[in-house]
């Protein structure tokens, strides 16, 4: 199986990624993360790519393809953050091929812009397991400390206001256009990420 979670920067992605992964549908796989990992271990590529992220830039396809690659060839995955060029559809139309999977639904995860805006300036995030809190909304039970793992939680770099803006600039030139071409394949589905439900609904989606 594999879904691909598509939406603008803080929409809820990665949430909704991490309650479908509980529920067994699939493994999340997000890209944002895999990256961070990168600059974390302070690898050849963390080090190409920090400057990139800080800057609310998308990173090259060849480079995120890479990190993406091993994780589509061993399970069922759920993409949160990939694809979010043109050239990545491809780029993953071909690796699917290779593995012969195929997409079995685009989730559009919407939102309110202004809700977007907030809810990003707000998130933590675990930086060991990648659990997402936010300040107002759910912050974690001991300040700074991971419910889940307890590991130290942190404010993302590219977090701020003006990053974030950057971030949904890039979303709206590259990545919005990639709805019409999942859309004429008859793959996309719009969910609410601030839906209770939409787990729920998700799996019915799944089993049709
Ligand atoms: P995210 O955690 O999904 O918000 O991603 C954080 C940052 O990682 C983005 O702003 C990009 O700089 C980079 N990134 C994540 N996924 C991709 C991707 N599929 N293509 C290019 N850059 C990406």
């Amino acid at each position: 199986m594999v879904v691909i979670l598509f939406g603008a920067p803080g929409v809820g992605k990665g949430t909704l990624a991490q309650k479908m992964q509980l529920e067994g549908i699939a493994k999340q796989v997000s890209t944002g993360d895999l990256l961070r990992n990168e600059i974390a271990a302070g690898t050849e590529i963390g080090r190409t790519v920090k400057q990139i992220m800080d800057a609310g830039k998308l990173v090259a396809d060849e480079v995120v393809l890479k990190l993406v690659q091993g994780e589509i060839e061993k399970e069922n995955v759920i993409l949160d953050g990939y694809p979010r060029t043109l050239k990545q559809v491809s780029d993953l139309d071909e690796l699917l091929k290779k593995n012969g999977k195929k997409i079995d639904a685009v989730l559009n995860v919407v939102a309110d812009e202004e809700i977007v805006v907030d809810r990003i300036v707000n998130r933590l995030i675990c930086s060991n397991c990648h659990a997402i809190y936010n300040k107002k909304y759910s912050p974690p039970k001991v300040a700074h400390t991971c419910d889940k793992c307890g590991g130290k939680i942190v404010h993302r770099s590219d977090d701020s206001q003006e990053v974030t803006m950057q971030r949904i600039q890039e979303y709206k030139e590259k990545t919005r256009p990639l709805l019409e071409v999942y859309g004429k394949r008859g793959l996309v589905i719009d969910i609410n990420s601030s839906d209770e439900g939409a787990v729920e609904k998700i799996k019915k989606i799944l089993a049709q």
